[in-house]
């Protein structure tokens, strides 16, 4: 049976462009793949049998950029939205687990789907929308299963980054890993390490946050531990200890589970406990603990998302959320609310909300109704603490470094020391945020002997 799907406008025109010039072009990977499970595509990438010089031809008009011209690929901008236009071809091997070492163009349409990973994704549409599909894509589409293109061990020799994408597909889709590709996947997966970190750090972003992603890390936990070994000794590490009734690995999946599929959430699930191994001891009545546990998984995780390469701001989240996950928030007043409020920012402290349910629910002892009541209503302070738009930072405090110099304290490290009491004297409600009962404020505090 013909399957077809809906082209949309630019892209149908970008390929009537290049079919009227004389190339063949189709739309390809995960736009039709998408388009065939119903969901809208993020974009639609397009393959022809142009070359990239001939494609910056037909785009004249356009504002195009040369994106990847050894590789044959140019990116067009077409009415604002970009698309990514490449040259049928095979790939000639990845020796440095980066780029393909070279390229070959082709012709055809069958030998650009035959170089793509899994057979999902290696369907192509043109511009009418009929689907071309070579190898059984349809059919694992209908079954909810991940297939390499051709034999498996081949396909992630080549490219070990495929193992990880296997997972981040199954785990975006809720679909199956097929056997072969399955036991291919435990067999290679140590060639993960010759992978790029930041080809790495893309993939495992989208297995991460996945739909999926715990039920997919449980079952190729190995192949997980390759790229994150410091999971390793979570995996049946038993707790001994009454709040918990999962081992480190099995807690932390259901933690996983638990919080909302953004990056440094889910990464911070993820890596809450892992130092857990390492501080464990056992007390006289052989109980379980993990004293220091989380400041020693927070320098864990630093090291470990730095060897990733990834971007500093994440780091510094994801870190400050392992270090902090142990807060018990439940007894959050007013009071404390702010000084959490000033302390970490808005956004960590909805995190650390989030993170701390999570890693509750995860143990599997407490009740979980009571639970979601008092996050319930730590939320419901959250955003009235908000509401009242109380001065909550140093850029919103009415008095400032200049203020200071201005009233003859000396430059330095006193002048911040200063605002940052100034700061929790407000959020503390001891003064009102006002320029006047500031300046007195910190002329008292001037004056006591045991300020500094
Ligand atoms: P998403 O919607 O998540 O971006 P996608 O299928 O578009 O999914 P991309 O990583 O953008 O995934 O890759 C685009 C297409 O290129 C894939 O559908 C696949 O056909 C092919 N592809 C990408 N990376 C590889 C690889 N390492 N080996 C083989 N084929 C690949
Ligand atoms: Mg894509």
């Amino acid at each position: 049976m013909e399957r077809r799907i809906t082209i949309p406008p630019k892209t149908r025109e970008l390929l009537s462009r290049l079919s009227s010039a004389g190339f063949a072009a189709y739309a390809v990977g995960g736009c039709v793949r998408d388009s065939l499970l119903g969901q809208t595509p993020q974009d639609w990438d397009i393959c022809t049998s142009a070359r990239p010089e001939e494609i910056l031809v037909c785009f004249q008009a356009e504002r195009t950029i040369l994106t990847g011209v050894r590789y044959g690929t140019v990116t067009v901008l077409l009415d604002g939205e970009a698309f990514e236009v490449t040259t049928f071809r095979t790939d000639l091997g990845y020796s440095d687990s980066r780029h393909p070492d070279g390229v070959r163009f082709l012709d055809t349409l069958r030998g650009d789907l035959a170089r793509r990973d899994f057979t999902v994704n290696a369907m192509a549409a043109d511009a009418e929308g009929r689907v071309t599909d070579c190898f059984g894509g349809v059919e694992d589409l209908k079954n909810g299963r991940i297939r390499c293109v051709g034999v498996p061990e081949e396909r992630f020799s080549e490219d070990a980054l495929r193992i990880l994408r296997a997972l981040r597909f199954a785990a975006r889709l809720g679909f199956a890993v097929e056997d072969g590709t399955a036991a291919a996947i435990h067999a290679l997966r140590s060639r993960l390490t010759a992978v790029a970190p930041e080809r790495l750090r893309k993939e495992l972003c989208g297995l991460v946050c996945g739909a999926h992603a715990a039920e997919v890390m449980e079952r190729f936990s190995d192949a997980l531990c390759v790229v994150l070994p410091e999971l390793a000794p979570c995996i049946g590490f038993a707790q001994y200890n009454p709040h918990h009734a999962y081992d480190v690995w099995r807690h932390t999946l259901c933690a996983l589970k638990n919080v909302p599929p953004q990056e440094p959430l889910r990464l911070a699930a993820l890596l809450h406990d892992i130092g857990k191994p390492s501080t464990f001891f056992f007390d006289k009545n052989l109980v379980g603990h993990f004293y220091g546990h989380a400041t020693v998984g927070a320098a864990m995780s630093e090291a470990l998302l730095r060897r990733l390469h990834y971007d500093g701001a994440t780091v510094k989240t994801v870190t400050t959320l392992v270090r902090e996950h142990g807060l018990a928030l439940e007894d959050t007043d007013e009071r404390r609310m702010r000084r959490l409020l000033a302390r970490f920012g808005e956004q960590t402290v909805r995190q650390l909300l989030a993170l701390r349910r999570a890693d509750r629910l995860g143990k599997g002892r407490d009740d979980g109704a009571q639970i979601e009541a008092q996050t319930q209503r730590l939320t419901a302070l959250l955003e009235r603490t908000l509401a009242e738009e109380q001065c909550l930072s140093l850029k919103t405090l009415a008095l400032n470094g200049d203020d200071l110099l201005a009233m003859g304290v000396p430059r330095g490290k006193r002048i911040g020391k200063l605002l940052k009491c100034l700061l929790s004297a407000v959020v503390d409600g001891e003064t009102p945020n006002e320029r006047t009962a500031l300046v007195s404020f910190a002329q008292n505090l001037l004056s006591a002997e045991e300020w500094d």
